[in-house]
Order: C-alpha cells, then sequence, then structure tokens
C-alpha cells in the first residue's frame, strides 16, 4: 500500500479545500438548514431540489462538478487518486448533496462514450448546469440483480420506436425531465437463452405521451423512486444510444468502471459516530456508560478505519495497472453493513426519544437519526444486493474455477 500523493494530486487537494473554504460557507449562508419551509413535505422536498440545484451549479461555476468528464467538456479528467482526494474533501465538510448526481457521475460518462457529437452537445451541458434533472431507468419487477431479464420494449416504426413495458424504483422519475433507460430491441433474445443481447440504451424525454410515473411511498414515507409505466410511447430514433443492441455494454462500461465510490463514506461514518455520541452526551448520557454500547462504538470505529484502508488498497491497486478485486465488492459489503450498524447504534444511543420522528417539536436532531434507522435499510439491496455480492465473493475469489 502507497500512501503518498503526487504533486499533481496535493495541488488537487489544495486548489478544492481552498474553494470549499471560500465557496461553502457563502452557500451555507444562503440557504440555512429548514427541514420545513412550511406548505407540507412537497414544499420541503421542492426546497431540498432548488438548495442542491443551487449547490451544483456553484461547484459548476468554479469547474468542481463534473472532475470525472473530459477537460474539453468541462471535466478535469481526473485520476483515480483524485477521485478519492475529491470524496474525501467533500465529506469532511459535509458538502451539499448534488442536483443531478446521477447525471453527473453515470449518464453523463456513458453519453461521453456512446453519444454522438451531436447528442453530447445537446445533453451535456443541461446535466452540468442543473437546468434540467435526469433519473436512471434499468430495473423491472423480475430485472433487479438479475438485470439482464429485462423486458419492457422498444420496437422500431420508421423513425422511431415505441415503447411497451414497466419500470419500477425508479429514482426522481417523477420530476426529472429526461432519463437514461434501457429497452429491449430483441423480444427473442431471453427465448433464445441470450438474455444480454438485443438490450438498447435509449435517452427518454419523461414527458413523451404514454410514460407514466407513479411514485411509491418508501419505509421513510417519503416519495422518491416510482413506478414508469410506458404505453405505447414513442420516442426518436435519434434519441437512441450507442447501436441498437449494444445496450448491455453501454450500462455496464460504465456501472463496471473502477470506482472508488466509497472512499468518502468512511469520512462521513466516522464523523456521523461522533456526530451521535455528542448528542447521546446532550439527551441520553447514560447510554455512554452501557458496556455493550461503549464495545459496539469502539468496534465501529475500528472498522470504519479498516473500511478506509480496504479503499485505500483497491486504489493503489488502480495505480498500479491492477485489477482493484476483490476490494471493490468487499467494500460495497462494509459500507452497507457499517450503515446500518451506525444507524441502530444511534438509536440505542438516543434512548426512547429516538423513536419520535421528524416534524415532532421532541425529535432529537429534527430526527434525522429516527429517518436514517428506515432509510439505511436501502444499501443492503441498493447498488448491488449482499447477497448477490457475496456469491460474487465466494465465486470469485474463494473458490476460483480453474
Ligand atoms: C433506494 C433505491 C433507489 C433505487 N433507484 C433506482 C434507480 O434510480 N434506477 C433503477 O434502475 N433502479 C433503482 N433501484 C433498484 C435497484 O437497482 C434494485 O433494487 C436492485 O438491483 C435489486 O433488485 P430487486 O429490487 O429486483 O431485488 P432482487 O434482485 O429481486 O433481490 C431480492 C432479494 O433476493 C436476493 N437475491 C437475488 N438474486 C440472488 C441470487 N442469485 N442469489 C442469492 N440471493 C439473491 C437479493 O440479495 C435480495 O435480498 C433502486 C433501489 C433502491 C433500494
Amino acid at each position: 500500500m502507497d500512501f503518498a500523493y503526487t504533486p499533481e494530486d496535493v495541488a488537487f487537494r489544495d486548489e478544492l479545500t481552498s474553494w470549499l473554504d471560500e465557496n461553502l460557507p457563502k452557500f451555507l449562508a444562503d440557504w440555512t438548514v429548514d427541514d420545513d419551509p412550511g406548505g407540507g413535505r412537497l414544499a420541503a422536498t421542492d426546497r431540498l431540489q432548488e438548495r442542491r440545484r443551487d449547490w451544483q451549479r456553484r461547484l459548476n461555476d468554479g469547474n468542481w462538478a463534473a472532475i470525472n468528464w473530459p477537460k474539453d467538456r468541462s471535466g478535469r479528467d481526473a485520476t483515480p487518486a483524485q477521485n478519492v482526494i475529491y470524496a474525501e474533501e467533500m465529506a469532511r465538510v459535509r458538502a451539499p448533496g448534488i442536483y443531478n448526481a446521477n447525471g453527473l457521475w453515470q449518464i453523463g460518462p456513458m453519453i461521453i462514450a456512446w453519444g454522438t457529437e451531436e447528442q453530447q452537445e445537446r445533453w451535456l451541458p443541461g446535466i452540468l448546469s442543473a437546468d434540467v434533472h435526469w433519473c436512471q431507468g434499468f430495473s423491472e419487477p423480475q430485472a433487479g440483480s438479475d438485470l439482464a431479464n429485462l423486458r419492457t420494449t422498444a420496437i422500431r416504426d420508421g423513425d422511431e420506436y415505441i415503447i411497451n413495458g414497466q419500470k419500477i424504483w425508479i429514482s426522481t422519475a417523477h420530476f426529472a425531465k429526461w432519463g437514461l433507460f434501457l429497452f429491449r430491441t430483441d423480444p427473442g433474445a431471453i427465448e433464445r437463452g441470450a438474455k444480454h443481447e438485443g438490450i438498447t440504451a435509449f435517452i427518454v424525454d419523461m414527458e413523451t405521451e404514454g410514460i407514466e410515473c407513479r411514485p411509491i411511498r418508501d419505509i421513510t414515507g417519503e416519495e422518491m423512486f416510482n413506478e414508469v409505466w410506458f404505453t405505447d410511447a414513442r420516442i426518436p430514433a435519434g434519441d437512441r444510444l450507442g447501436d441498437e443492441g449494444a445496450g448491455w455494454q453501454v450500462a455496464m462500461g460504465t456501472l463496471g468502471r473502477e470506482r472508488v465510490g466509497t472512499a468518502g463514506q468512511a469520512i462521513t461514518m466516522a464523523a456521523d459516530l461522533r456526530s451521535m455520541i455528542s448528542t447521546a452526551r446532550a439527551v441520553n448520557p447514560d447510554s455512554l456508560n452501557d458496556p455493550d454500547i461503549r464495545d459496539r462504538i469502539s468496534r465501529l470505529f475500528t472498522e470504519i478505519e479498516l473500511t478506509k484502508l480496504l479503499n485505500y488498497r483497491a486504489l493503489t491497486k488502480i495505480i498500479k495497472g491492477q485489477k482493484n478485486w476483490p476490494e471493490v465488492p468487499l467494500a460495497k459489503l462494509q459500507w452497507s453493513y457499517l450503515a446500518q450498524a451506525l444507524a441502530e447504534l444511534a438509536l440505542d444511543l438516543i434512548g426512547p426519544n429516538g423513536l419520535i420522528g421528524k416534524g415532532s417539536p421532541d425529535a432529537v436532531d429534527g430526527g434525522s437519526w429516527t429517518r436514517s434507522y428506515s432509510f439505511q435499510r436501502y444499501t443492503t439491496i441498493g447498488a448491488g444486493a449482499t447477497e448477490v455480492q457475496k456469491n460474487i465473493i465466494a465465486d470469485r475469489a474463494l473458490f476460483p474455477r480453474a
């Protein structure tokens, strides 16, 4: 493991930290944290999205929104080490969320890799500037972990494709203007036993007639993901991304990229742990004398540090041109477990008031720990379900085939 950063990386960190020092306090002063601006949950969600839009715009003005994009597309061509530095610094200052996270990190790179010049000119600026929101539509009721089983069809008809079928769990689709979707252009491929073939990627205007978003209420009571129904929706053939039948490669090229996405999470989790301890000191100090809780705190602290080292090992392998395997699925497993263990610890530290949710004057820290307890359940299913990750590790690392 090599902890040394190059002079370019050090300069990258310095430039980022001074930009953050100058710009983040101004932003926070403009947007005081106010969970209830009046007008109920919808107004709160709108306000949150506006806050995110503004933060992304400021990042973009400083050329810090899309560090992975090429320089001639307003990016910085960031190296893997610079990605880690970026994640660490953003976590250190607890930077606000951005409006088009999916667009900047997943969809934009796919458009850059697979889009024509005209498509790049058309869609990339709006992702960057946060003028319009983007969503990503892959999952279907029978196609989650087994994504290649997707069955929503896109059938060519002259200069258009006609779309029929159903997507599910599509985050923010109800307020997205555009979405990157995978559809099946060869419906016979599954029956032929070639389910990875005959899938095609499309950029979809979510205002197209024949598309209906039905928000799903999740365990936190919020409605952020959707069923998306397509009934004879017609989309222009020119909005296809890549060749017909190349959808699996389009999707996997980016999803499978060597990422060190959990790099900043260890810092965020360590900060969360410290913050829940100070909350406990204020509202339920006796909990900190409980030997079981003290044991859990020290274990979690140690495991967070180990996760950070696991990320550094993955990074070192990438820099040396080696495959960062099996660190990436291990880090995903570790992050899912830690996120839930921390959320559980928070409620045990807070005590009975931890049961009081957002909106009540008696909620501790605005009910954020209570919400987190429910919300973090997603970590063992989203971005690669735990059982599937374990299967992959067992197949490839523990019992590799000759
Ligand atoms: C908060 C959240 C946001 C999301 N946003 C989006 C989005 O914006 N766009 C999008 O396309 N999708 C989105 N998803 C969907 C997500 O990608 C899927 O939930 C995920 O791929 C798992 O698929 P599934 O829900 O169909 O579960 P399944 O794949 O059906 O899994 C159900 C259970 O079975 C287990 N299992 C599955 N296969 C195996 C196996 N081979 N061996 C052992 N166990 C197995 C899993 O581990 C899991 O416990 C989101 C999900 C969440 C939770």
